[in-house]
């Protein structure tokens, strides 16, 4: 049980979202209706915002995402941070401006942050790029993981950062960058994230460029550990999962994303039964509420099966605390933190305490919160951010710079 009653209170450790777009907020309720009726026109609108953004737009767009986080209990985050240069693809005079404006944001918020330097190739094979990945772009694989280092020294005397690699997907980067960023993060030790088989049409393109479903590319060049995070694994077959739990691999399910932009659903007991870690991740910010969250991926599943009870509630509160922990390399520091819910709010009001994890993973929303520590830093005090409204004005005026 991971759950903790102290009064009228129910303390949680620390809660994490392993895989976030913060600036992907600034499209919640802009990108809902028919013009983006499929994940790839979704995608044109988010690189039209991808395109304009400066280091301000950035810090501030991101801010209010973490602190929106902050305020429904999450206290540490993996953000999958893939705008890197300046609009045209030339780099900024520092070249991790807008990594360090990321960071600052979380920071700035009060929350623990990975940042998860994006490589980014290509467009696909034999595609050229399109309008905003020129941002994403790096010349060499070289450029981007000197990036990591520079990052690396730069955050070395702060415990609450901390820097790792990150490959797109299968589609933007080419096997060879995958086998060589991942023996680069391995001879580190450092968090390796992807995103994999999030989209049929990704999977069809990995099997005409390498004859092998993207688990496949992965195990044979060499990028299975305990450090891999495969961010979706959506499409998979059996025997992927099986790779991926044989190798002690994370899938990071990130179902209210998934749902908004239709990309379909993991088959989350096979990965659970072949030994896969589960962890969770706003992704889009579409929802940030670690609460649904972590319930859809057992609520989906039993919409996907017809059955129910494949993950328990424990199982699944583990998945939102030290199973992201550990996914963004903060292994165990989740117990330095505190997500205090009031049992009295509406959601939890006569919890079970035999259950209590129950009570909190299929019933506890944003209302029930109370407080939230970081290091022992206090956040959030009656359940709002303690610098909400500043947060939200420069968050607004950002929107208004941007047109949005
Ligand atoms: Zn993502």
């Amino acid at each position: 049980v991971i759950s903790r009653r102290e009064g009228d209170h129910i303390v949680l450790p620390g809660l994490a979202t392993a895989h976030s777009h913060a600036f992907q907020r600034a499209l919640r309720g802009r990108t809902q209706r028919a013009r983006s009726s499929s994940f790839w026109t979704w995608r044109g609108l988010m690189y039209e915002l991808a395109a304009k953004v400066d280091p301000d737009d950035v810090y501030d767009l991101s801010r209010f995402a973490f602190a929106e986080l902050a305020g429904k209990g999450v206290t540490a985050v993996g953000e999958f941070h893939y705008v890197h240069h300046a609009p045209g693809g030339g780099p900024y005079a520092d070249r991790t401006e807008l990594s360090q404006a990321v960071v600052r944001a979380a920071r700035d918020v009060g929350l623990r942050v990975t940042l998860l330097r994006v490589l980014y190739e290509r467009a696909g094979f034999g595609r050229s790029l399109e309008r905003g990945q020129e941002r994403f772009v790096d010349p060499d694989l070289e450029h981007g993981l000197a990036d990591i280092e520079a990052l690396r020294a730069r955050y070395a005397n702060d415990p609450r950062v901390v820097v790792g690699v990150a490959p797109h997907s299968v589609r933007a980067v080419s096997a060879d960058w995958i086998e060589r960023a991942s023996s680069f993060a391995r001879e580190r030790a450092l968090p390796f994230h992807m995103h994999v088989s999030e989209q049929r049409r990704e999977v069809r393109e990995c099997l005409a460029e390498h004859g092998r479903r993207p688990v496949e590319l992965l195990a044979d060049r060499g990028a299975l550990d305990p450090r891999l995070v495969a961010v979706h694994a959506t499409h998979l077959l059996p025997h992927e999962a099986r790779l991926l739990g044989a190798s002690r691999s994370f899938a990071c399910i990130c179902r209210t994303t998934e749902r908004d932009l239709g990309d379909g659903s993991p088959d989350a007991t096979t990965l659970v039964e072949m030994g896969a870690r589960l962890c969770t991740g706003a992704d889009s910010h579409a929802s940030s509420d670690p609460f649904e969250e972590v319930r859809a991926i057992e609520l989906d599943e039993r919409s996907r099966t017809g059955s129910r009870c494949a993950i328990d509630g424990t199982r699944l509160l583990e998945a939102a605390s030290g199973e992201g922990y550990a996914a963004i390399g903060m292994e165990g520091l989740e117990r330095e933190d505190r997500v205090v819910l009031d049992r009295r709010s509406p959601a939890l009001a006569g919890a079970a305490e035999r259950e209590l994890d129950d009570a909190v993973v299929f019933g506890a929303d944003a209302r029930s919160i109370d407080e939230v520590w970081v290091g022992g830093a206090r956040i959030v005090e009656r359940g709002v951010h303690v610098a909400y409204d500043e947060v939200r004005g420069r968050f607004e005026a950002a929107l208004a710079r941007l047109g949005l």
